[in-house]
């Protein structure tokens, strides 16, 4: 009986015949009941001589290219006569490059492209099978299938740099993109979209679709959450994931059968992000240009990618929040001081580069202290809400109206024709809404209020000493009797 010799290091392997050969020892394996052993491992295990011809393989390694485990029984066979030749011509490639570097590898990973553009990962170990004198004559591996564990640790990685970008900062559509990136990246063959919810229109905006067409992507850039608007509107309306596995064909897909026809995007998953108390933020959608329906490898990967999009968008909106919240006064949704004191500069700036005029009105609620003491706090509070609702009816959306605190207002006029006489009626018209009578819990009562206003650059150039100029005013208008506008002194009053 022959048998292979192998370097010292891989372990004695008992040689019985000092002229080397190929010769399978199917007798030594049989009689040893290895045979049976090799049968039932998971790993592939083969032999080879250096042309690429198979002494031996197992079973797992002729099914794993679609083979019984007797296929081999008798013939030389190489791998070109066994694989498909693009999968043949990368094993080959492997095996020739150890054969040459004359090396053992050890639990090597190594990825194999098959025919259809899917990769399969391998680790893969090999021997080198010397004769007596050393000389290469074959191979000896073992290899196992590693293509899950190597996605599952490739996902952990991604999932860890995803959070790490949500940690960091960075722009939600960066992170979105990197989103959809990852798992086209982790998947064959498919392309990914994030959907954001517009909360106020009730649709969904694109917010991330890297691979997909730009024309598709306009396309349904807006489409409405409902119960029959494709795969992403319909999981939206449901609340649940909606795989169409094939657009064409699915009557949730009726309305929008053109906007994917040109583009042959067949099948398209779609999973509703559901962020913190259950809040709708989205849709993260998979596309593929087969008609089928996702693996489970493929809903898992979706899963995760859910998950991270609604981390990053749940983040963005507490920042938003967060930011509104320090930025705005609670009470009646103005701007606060701590907005209003950058808005009133770049105000200026645009002003002084444009030529144009810019009116600063301080405005106090006149006795509003009595309001509260005969009303009631709730009372005065329904006042200062109604009164900022009145102001921000009166002015300009490029106009900045302010709560400064208690019940004092200040507005910002941006006037590019420099128009004084104009910003004034436009105070009257403030004043005249102040007035009109104010529901309260208990009936309506009605107040007035008292404004001053002073203009750049005639009364100041500074927002401080603006506002200083208007704050005067304003207690000339209180001094002069209340319920009036005056204007800073080069102006003159208007009421
Ligand atoms: P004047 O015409 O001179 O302005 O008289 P006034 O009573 O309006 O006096 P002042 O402007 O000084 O009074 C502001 C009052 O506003 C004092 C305070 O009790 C009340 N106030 C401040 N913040 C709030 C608030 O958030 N809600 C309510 N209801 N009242 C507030
Ligand atoms: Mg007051």
């Amino acid at each position: 009986m022959e048998f292979y010799k192998m370097r010292e290091e891989n372990g004695p392997i008992p040689s019985t015949s000092s002229a080397p050969s190929l010769q399978i020892p199917m007798s030594y394996i049989h009689r040893h009941g290895l045979t049976f052993l090799l049968d039932n491992v998971p790993e592939m295990v083969f032999i080879k001589d250096c042309e690429g011809r198979y002494e031996y393989m197992n079973a797992a390694a002729l099914a794993s290219l679609g083979h019984e485990r007797d296929y081999l029984d008798g013939r030389t066979l190489t791998i070109f006569d066994l694989a498909p030749k693009q999968v043949a011509d990368c094993i080959d490639r492997l095996d020739r490059r150890i054969l040459s570097n004359n090396t053992n590898v050890y639990d090597a990973e190594e990825p194999i492209a098959a025919d259809d553009g899917t990769t399969r990962w391998y680790s893969g170990t090999r021997i080198i099978l010397r004769d007596d004198d050393g000389t290469p004559v074959g191979l000896a591996g073992v290899s196992r299938e590693i293509t899950l564990t190597k996605r599952q640790e490739t996902m952990r990685k991604s999932h860890a740099a995803l959070l790490e970008m949500i940690v960091k900062g960075k722009p939600l559509k960066d992170i979105l993109a990197a989103v959809v990136r990852e798992v086209e990246s982790l998947l064959d063959h498919v392309c990914g979209s994030v959907l954001l919810l517009d909360e106020k229109t009730a649709l969904l905006r694109n917010g991330a679709a890297p691979s997909l067409p730009k024309e598709y992507v306009s396309k349904v850039d807006g489409v409405p959450v409902g119960p029959t608007n494709g795969s992403c509107g319909t999981a939206a309306f449901r609340r649940e994931p909606v795989y169409v596995s094939d657009t064409l064909e699915n009557p949730l897909w009726t309305n929008y059968v053109e906007a994917v026809k040109p583009h042959g995007l067949r099948s398209c998953w779609s999973t509703p992000v559901i962020g913190n108390n259950n809040v709708l933020l989205g849709t993260f959608a998979l596309y593929s240009k087969a008609v089928r329906m996702p693996t489970e490898t493929e809903k898992e990967i979706i899963d995760m990618a859910t998950n991270i999009a609604g981390i990053a968008i749940d983040r963005r909106r507490a920042e938003e929040r967060v930011h509104y919240m320090a930025h705005h006064d609670p009470l009646t949704g103005l701007s606060n001081r701590n907005l209003f004191w950058g808005q009133f500069r770049r105000a200026l700036h645009e002003a002084k580069r444009e030529g144009r005029l810019v009116a600063t009105t301080y405005l106090d609620v006149d006795k509003f202290k009595q309001i509260n003491d005969l009303h009631g706090h709730a009372a005065g509070d329904d006042v200062l809400r109604a009164i900022a609702e009145r102001i921000t009816k009166n002015v300009r959306a490029s106009d900045i109206a302010v709560r400064l605190g208690g019940d004092e207002f200040a507005i910002i006029f941006s006037n590019p024709k420099r128009d004084e006489a104009g910003v004034m009626t436009r105070l009257e018209a403030i004043r005249q809404a102040v007035q009109e009578p104010i529901a309260i819990s208990t009936g309506a009562i009605t107040v007035t209020c008292s404004m001053g206003t002073a203009f750049y650059p005639t009364d100041g150039t500074t927002p401080e000493n603006l506002l200083a100029r208007a704050d005067t005013a304003m207690y000339e208008a209180k001094r002069v009797g209340r319920d009036a506008a005056k204007a800073g002194p080069e102006v003159g009053s208007a009421a």
